[in-house]
């Protein structure tokens, strides 16, 4: 068997492309230099801008009168990382046995390990709805941009989808004192990554702030010949000024698929972002978490991940990725955390109105959301990786103080 390792001291030359010119990817070349590799770093980008971050997309970018491109790195530290651009360019496949991965002008980049950091883009609910001008979706800078300018122009939106990007949107618009309505296919919130309690405590949340939540809805249906877009569900027909779209991503999975890499949900991973070939890492959306089986699409996990990973590539030895889940929202003046993911059979605990601590048959914890509460956040992180029991801990007494089991 070949050796991977790409060694320091390593005589031969070496190339790194990273295929992905998102968070992950600009950690990893981040990290790649920090770690003193001196090597070619190529990076293969779809977008024309420099890396930047996208949370706040649906929030400052849309709010900010003089918003500007939310740069990961300043442009002197981005310059000092001395990376050789690909773009707007694609790769279009890799060749595993040559080492080379080609790309959509028909360029070859040579690689000794190469880093996939795909992420994904917007799904909508059909091709026609990308034809219609007054159809939103909220991924890149350029989606932000042109949001913005169509809130300052309207008076009703209706969002499709009550995920995050939704909510956070959601949020935004009423801010501009627009309208929203908000259809949500499930029976609640952000089903899928929080508890019962805690969809129940966001919906109420938007109810007063006015946002007319649909949750269950039926199939939605958008007239293609209307200027101002129409939609059609449960016998209702509503026009609006815009529909912004937030059901979810489609992962960029195609070049690894196509290149024999094992995909499930995402592209398999260990816990130092390698997939099942030695020479081939993954970061990001696209990786899945070695251990939840999930794409864990959040800030924290394309930044500490790709961190974590990018190690692994210059070093065998490097500690793989081990932080628990984490993601955050803000949404009017709440900053909300969510540490850890539901598990089926966990029970929820709230305390008041601000912490939901669900707990596994054990007693342990498997998820916190906590509103403004960031100190209790840090805490639970340590009794989370402690596998501590909390059976007999009265979470729900306001009285009890939570610091005391520090
Ligand atoms: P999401 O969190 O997966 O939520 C999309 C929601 O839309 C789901 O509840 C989905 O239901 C529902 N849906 C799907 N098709 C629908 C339809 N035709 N009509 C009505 N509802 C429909 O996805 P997202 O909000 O678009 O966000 C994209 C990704 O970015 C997610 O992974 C999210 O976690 C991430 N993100 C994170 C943050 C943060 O960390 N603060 C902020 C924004 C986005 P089903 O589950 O049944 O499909």
């Amino acid at each position: 068997t070949e050796i991977y390792t790409l060694s320091l001291h390593d005589a031969l030359p070496i190339w790194t492309p990273i295929v992905g010119g998102g968070q992950a990817g600009g950690w990893a070349a981040k990290t790649l230099r920090d770690q003193g590799f001196g090597g070619e770093i190529c990076v293969v980008a779809e977008e024309e801008w420099d890396f930047y971050e996208r949370p706040p997309l649906s929030k400052a970018a849309l709010l900010d009168t003089d918003a500007q491109l939310p740069r990961l790195f300043s442009h002197e530290a981005q310059q000092a990382l001395n990376l050789t651009w690909y773009r707007p360019l694609r790769a279009e496949r890799i060749d595993r046995l040559a080492k080379t991965v080609i790309l959509s002008n028909g360029e070859r980049l040579s690689y000794n390990v190469l880093l996939i950091a795909t992420g994904g883009r917007a799904r909508l609910p059909d091709e026609s709805w990308a034809a219609h001008p007054q159809v939103y979706t909220l991924r890149h800078w350029q989606d932000a941009q042109r949001l913005k300018s169509r809130l300052a122009a309207s008076q009703k939106l209706a969002i499709v989808g009550g995920g995050w990007i939704g909510l956070e949107i959601a949020a935004s618009a009423r801010k501009c004192g627009v309208a929203v309505t908000l259809y949500e296919q499930q029976p609640a919130l952000c089903m899928r990554s929080v508890s019962a309690e805690v969809s129940q405590a966001l919906a109420q949340m938007h109810r007063e702030q006015g946002v007319d939540i649909r949750c269950g809805c039926g199939a939605l249906e958008l007239e293609e010949d209307n200027a101002l877009p129409t939609l059609h569900c449960d016998g209702r027909r509503e026009t609006f000024d815009a529909v912004v779209v937030g059901i979810g991503v489609d992962l960029n999975l195609e070049l690894a698929r196509d290149a024999g890499l094992k995909t499930e949900r995402g592209i398999v991973v260990d816990s130092q972002g390698r997939t099942s070939d030695p020479f081939i890492f993954a970061a990001g959306d696209v990786a899945q978490h070695h251990h939840y089986g999930l794409c864990i699409q959040s800030w924290a996990f394309a930044q500490n991940q790709a961190v974590a990973t990018a190690k692994a590539m210059l070093n065998p030895d490097a500690p793989g990725y081990d932080d628990a889940p984490w993601l955050w929202s803000d949404q009017y003046q709440h900053n909300i955390q969510i540490l850890g993911i539901p598990q089926p059979g966990s029970r929820t605990i709230a305390r008041e109105d601000s912490l939901y601590f669900s707990l596994d048959e054990n007693g342990r914890l498997t998820q916190l959301v906590a509103f403004n509460d960031a100190r209790t956040v840090k805490l639970a992180k340590r009794w989370m990786a402690a596998g501590r029991d909390l059976s007999d801990v009265p979470l729900a007494d306001p009285a009890f103080s939570l610091m005391s089991l520090r």
